[in-house]
């Protein structure tokens, strides 16, 4: 090349592209750098909203807290006129030492305080120097008629620091005996919001170093937070997370290096060249992109996955690999309760808060719907990805605000870990897919490893199924009977039916495996059917008896399952109030509103409504409050520990009393022997099931002759 030609070569080639690279490099940068900082305001944004919500939600806790503790007629006896301190001990003193609140008073009308706990202790202060200005508040707005209910509930400070408070008139529920009465004592309860409370409010919306500062000593960007009347409180600090400095780090480093190379390497043919094959390959690669990312969430879509999947798979030798599938619980009932809106921005939140949660140590994809995976890899993934499972579940089960709606979902995970080497992406897939049907089987909120015995057990449900809906179809499901007896007479007063599997079948299923399987396989409204038509038909000269059916919670989300019942128990002339309906505590945790428009339809149209299997799981005394079951049905577990000790004679008796205060009868199931129907008789039982007193039978009339003259078939 000649002096001539170079100089020319520098003029019109080098030197222009010298100056396009170093614009490109200077625009893009700033580009990033403007995504970037819009990622990291969302981020603060998020993080802004997050620590909101978790102050509202411990609000909102201690407000339906008190509500609950309020509206309550006992409350009203025992505080009424002389204060029933020993009543008032058990119920706030035991409560305060609890984790729902630490703190309880009860105020007369007059703004005397009647009694007063802290911890667990007779209370040392009086409320108005522990809550301050907050308390005049409070009681202003609290109603002292003796029938108006209103829960008034603030954050404020008190004496040790910031707290979570609510008042609430405390109101009778009967009618008899709020008629009448003219004013009404208030019940003040707080919890106090410490650093353990931070931490954990700081775990479940993942918030780093979460801290509270006083007004007197405010933290370095004065985020405020105030109290219901508008008056700031106190400020709040956290660990900002700025996912966007990741990103600009990495592509400062990245364009410096590619504009020295580029000045390097700089020949004009092979610039040109190998320029116009980056484009390509850019424009290839940016193509390659959109097709891997989901639209809504933004996330790596399924098709991305699988490339990843496969690239782990061929270069992790001697490596695992582990793949955790994550499917929401519950996220159907948020979608069809409210708009699809809601449930988009439901997903919007739930893939952001993962993604903040794997901060990038796993890769995370959203494979549509409501489910989403977790890649990782490395020499020993299984703690690993335990740990993660534990996390993702610990941030689904926190409610989520989307847009002032509270969405409680959760999640059931499923786990596949293998060798790299050994393994095919589908297969990985296929195994997690069955370990996370089997968490939602287990009723959701959990995760499960892939075994080979959950694959036969899958193999085997499947065959189930096909028999079963062969079952159903020939109405071949059996039915058995097993008496419920007045505690004290020990007569029959109703029969419960339970599902049996057909004895000509070539192998046994017990009740609990098929009646999971029909539930699994959208079997259990049919099977219920036939099983309500037979007891029906069985039933139909035995007036004087009762008649129990199970019915599963996924029967409770059909739109149909009243309207089906009561056509059934029509055509077969059964009377309405000789039903009744066994539903368990699982069904109202899950969707309470929709649960409570069924229990109210089936009491109008005048078939009973029992709490089965209660103080089996989150027994809530709660949900006996709010709905009113004509039965509470005891587990069995109650039932065979009271021979046991007598501090669980006393737990027993302690429910038993609750109970029997909010339901017209109680029932002990699982009675075995005659000092267990003794006991639970004299722990205030109505009624008693189990098999000191017959075992489910399949013919009716076997089980009532002898047991109960009265009630033998009128022919
Ligand atoms: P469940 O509703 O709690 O029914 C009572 C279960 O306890 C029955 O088991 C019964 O045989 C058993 N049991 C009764 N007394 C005693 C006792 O003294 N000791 C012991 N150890 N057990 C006793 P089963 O028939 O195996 O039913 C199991 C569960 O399957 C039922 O529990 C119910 O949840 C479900 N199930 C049965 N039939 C149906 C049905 O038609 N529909 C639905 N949705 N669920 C059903
Ligand atoms: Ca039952
Ligand atoms: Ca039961």
């Amino acid at each position: 090349m000649t002096t001539q030609n170079k100089s020319n070569f520098l003029l019109l080639v080098a030197l222009p592209l010298i100056l396009t690279a170093l614009c490109t490099s200077f625009a893009s940068m700033k580009m990033l750098n403007g995504i970037s900082n819009a990622v990291d305001r969302q981020e603060a944004q998020r993080s802004w909203q997050a620590v909101n919500s978790a102050f509202t939600s411990t609000n909102q806790q201690i407000a339906a807290i008190a509500a609950d503790n309020a509206r309550w007629d006992d409350a009203v006896e025992k505080t009424d006129g002389n204060v029933d301190q020993e009543w008032t001990n058990e119920t706030w003193g035991v409560g305060s030492s609890d984790v729902n609140y630490d703190t309880a008073f009860v105020v007369s009308p007059t703004g005397k305080v009647l009694i007063g706990y802290q911890r667990g202790q007779i209370a040392s202060i009086e409320p108005s120097s522990y809550y301050g200005g907050a308390l005049r508040r409070l009681l202003s707005e609290t109603p002292t008629d003796g029938s108006t209910f209103k829960v008034v509930h603030t954050l404020a400070w008190a004496t040790d620091g910031l707290v979570a408070v609510a008042a609430a008139p405390i109101t009778p529920t009967t009618e008899s005996i709020r008629r009448g009465r003219r004013f009404s004592n208030r019940l003040i309860l707080s919890r106090s919001i410490g650093d353990a409370e931070l931490a954990t409010m700081g775990r479940q919306y993942i918030i780093n170093r979460l801290a509270v500062h006083p007004l007197n000593n405010p933290s370095p960007d004065a985020k405020y937070i105030y109290d219901s009347w508008g008056s700031p409180l106190a400020t709040v600090s956290w660990l900002a997370q700025n996912p966007g400095d990741a990103a600009r780090s990495t592509y400062v480093s990245l364009a410096i290096g590619s504009v020295i190379a580029l000045m390097l390497v700089l020949l004009p043919i092979s610039v040109v060249h190998a320029k116009t094959i980056k484009r390509l390959q850019s424009n290839e690669r940016s193509a390659q992109d959109a097709a891997g990312r989901d639209v809504l969430s933004g996330l790596p879509n399924r098709l991305k996955l699988n490339e990843t999947l496969r690239q782990h798979i061929e270069s992790s030798k001697g490596q695992q690999v582990s793949l955790l599938l994550i499917d929401l619980d519950g996220f159907k009932v948020v979608n069809d309760a409210y708009d699809h809106e809601t449930g988009d921005r439901l997903i919007r939140a739930v893939s952001a808060g993962l993604n903040v949660l794997m901060g990038g140590r796993a890769f995370l994809a959203r494979l549509g719907g409501d489910e989403f995976a977790i890649l990782i890899s490395g020499e020993n993934v299984r703690p690993q990805s335990e740990q993660i499972a534990v996390q993702v579940l610990a941030f689904l089960r926190e409610p989520f605000d989307i847009a002032g709606r509270v969405a409680a979902i959760g999640g059931s995970i499923g786990i596949s870990d293998s060798p790299a080497e050994l393994i095919d992406p589908n297969e990985l897939m296929r195994r997690a897919d069955i370990a996370m049907y089997d968490a939602k089987t287990r009723g959701g909120n959990r995760y499960r490893h892939f075994s080979t015995a959950l694959d036969t057990r899958r193999n085997e449900n499947l065959e189930i199924s096909a028999e079963l809906r062969d079952h159903i179809k020939s109405s071949s499901i059996g039915v058995a009977y097993q008496p419920i007896v007045h505690a004290q007479s020990h007569q029959v007063i109703s029969v419960e039916a339970l599902a049996r599997w057909p004895q000509k079948s070539h192998r046994i299923i017990t009740p609990d495996r098929f009646i999971s399987v029909a539930e699994e396989f959208g079997l259990i409204g049919e099977l219920c059917k036939v099983l309500l038509r037979k007891a029906c038909s069985d039933m139909k000269d035995t007036k004087n008896l009762q008649l129990c059916i199970n019915v599963s919670p996924l029967q409770i989300s059909d739109p149909r399952f009243v309207n089906d019942l009561l056509g059934i128990l029509d055509k077969c002339s059964f009377p309405h109030n000789q039903l009744e309906i066994e539903i368990t505590e699982g069904v109202l945790a899950k969707n309470p509103s929709r649960a409570k428009k069924v229990v109210r339809e089936l009491q109008l149209a005048g078939i009973a409504v029992a709490l089965d299997d209660f103080g089996a799981g989150y027994a809530s005394i709660g949900y006996l409050r709010e709905f009113r079951f004509n039965k509470v049905k005891l587990d069995r577990t109650l039932t065979q520990a009271i021979e046991k000790d007598v501090s669980i004679q006393k737990i027993v008796q302690g429910t038993v009393l609750v109970a029997s205060g909010l339901a017209a009868a109680i029932v002990a199931e699982g009675v075995e022997t005659a000092e267990q129907a003794r006991l639970m008789y004299l722990a205030g039982c109505n009624q008693l099931q189990g098999y000191y007193f017959g075992k489910p039978e399949s013919d009716l009339s076997k089980l009532l002759v002898g047991t109960a003259p009265h009630l033998v078939a009128q022919n």
